[in-house]
């Protein structure tokens, strides 16, 4: 598109924000003004808030819809907020909260978290951020690689929620935003924030003063795939969302995944990535980066989706893929390795083609 608008064809539609019918508070949370803050702004959106009595969460609903309308206000313990390495995509990752309120039937959460799927926000956020410091070029992913190093130190904040999703809540991004944007890293080889998401209500972070310190990256998938992704926003939306946020001066990333070998998928891929450059087209300096990562599974993952997402038309049969064994020496199922090379080859060919500027951080 000449003048840099995302496409006509890429109809959006309005994104309704989640509001959880509960929110439970605990007296450690209420100590904290962010954690008061998010309390407050959930009682303003028609939200029950339960002000519990000790700091223990209990009796925390079973029904897989109960707990997914459940917000749950907490401090951080000293172990959950301690950074942790997250090779391939950054050095450190960091959480803001845990759970997310989409209804993906492929989630990779399905395996990381245990127990009922409510959402839980640390109130404890200086706390949180007070860690990183430390940390600054200790990693072993951009702190160390020469190919990335000019990413300086990443600290990652969705490995177990999407923060955009619940940010009309906690307030948590855009504070980590600023607090990346006015980090004092001298002696460092620079700092990121980096944070993946699949949702579009990009507003209250387009005048933050990031200082292109923040690449957010849009979890983008090809036509066919959205049927997957119940309660998350249209792809167009996010697209639109992408495009607002490189005219922002944000560094923008595509996290393509989980990629799936759908009907027509060489072309429904090739399509999504027509539809980014269109989105970015006229945008300076997107400093554009690219991770693909194909839809895998292990069998705990399997056993949850299937309880949570019985219906699901995704296919999810051990017997149609391949086993490996992960570092950790539990096993995953990921597709056989000629449709992997079939997915590598057709994808990395329709970045390069309309995408020539962008980095592949890696495929997996
Ligand atoms: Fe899971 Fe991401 Fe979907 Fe949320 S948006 S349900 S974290 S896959």
């Amino acid at each position: 598109m000449p003048d840099g608008t995302l496409s006509p064809d890429a109809a959006t539609r309005p994104t309704r924000p989640w509001t959880p019918a509960r929110v439970l508070v605990t007296p450690g949370a209420l100590s904290w003004p962010h954690g008061t803050a998010m309390a407050e702004r959930a009682a303003a959106l028609g939200a029950e808030v339960v002000r519990l009595k000790a700091d223990r969460l209990s009796n925390l609903p079973d029904a897989y819809k109960d707990a997914k309308r459940t917000l749950a206000v907490v401090v951080a313990s000293p172990s959950r907020r301690r950074p942790q390495p997250i090779p391939p995509s950054a050095d450190f990752r960091f959480d803001l909260a845990e759970g997310c309120p989409a209804h993906c039937s492929y989630c990779y959460l399905a395996g990381s978290l245990a127990g009922p799927p409510i959402v839980r926000a640390y109130a404890n956020l200086p706390e949180i951020l007070a860690e990183l410091p430390p940390l600054l070029g200790q990693g072993r992913v951009t702190s160390t690689d020469a190919a990335r190093a000019a990413e300086g130190t990443t600290f990652e904040a969705s490995c177990y929620t999407d923060p955009l999703g619940i940010e009309h809540i906690t307030g948590s991004l855009a504070e980590t935003i600023r607090h990346f944007g006015a980090w004092d890293a001298a002696g460092a080889n620079g700092v990121q924030l980096r944070f993946t998401t699949k949702y579009d209500a990009v507003e209250p972070l387009l005048t933050l003063p990031h200082t292109r310190r923040t690449r957010i990256r849009f979890s983008l998938n090809a036509k066919g795939t959205e049927r997957f992704e119940g309660g998350a926003p249209r792809v167009a939306n996010r697209l639109a969302a992408m495009q607002r946020m490189a005219r922002a001066g944000y560094r923008i990333g595509l996290t393509i995944a989980p990629i799936i070998p759908v009907p027509g998928w060489e072309a429904a891929y090739d399509a999504l990535f027509a539809d980014c450059a269109a989105a970015l087209d006229g945008v300076p300096e997107p400093d554009l980066t690219v991770e693909l990562i194909t839809h895998r599974f292990t069998e705990g993952s399997k056993k949850v989706l299937d309880g949570w997402y019985p219906g699901s038309a995704l296919e999810m049969d051990p017997d149609q893929r391949s086993r490996k064994l992960t570092k950790f020496g539990s096993a995953k199922y990921v597709y056989p390795k000629a449709t992997m090379a079939d997915l590598r080859r057709a994808l990395e060919a329709s970045v390069a083609r309309h995408l020539p500027a962008a980095r592949i951080l890696y495929w997996t």
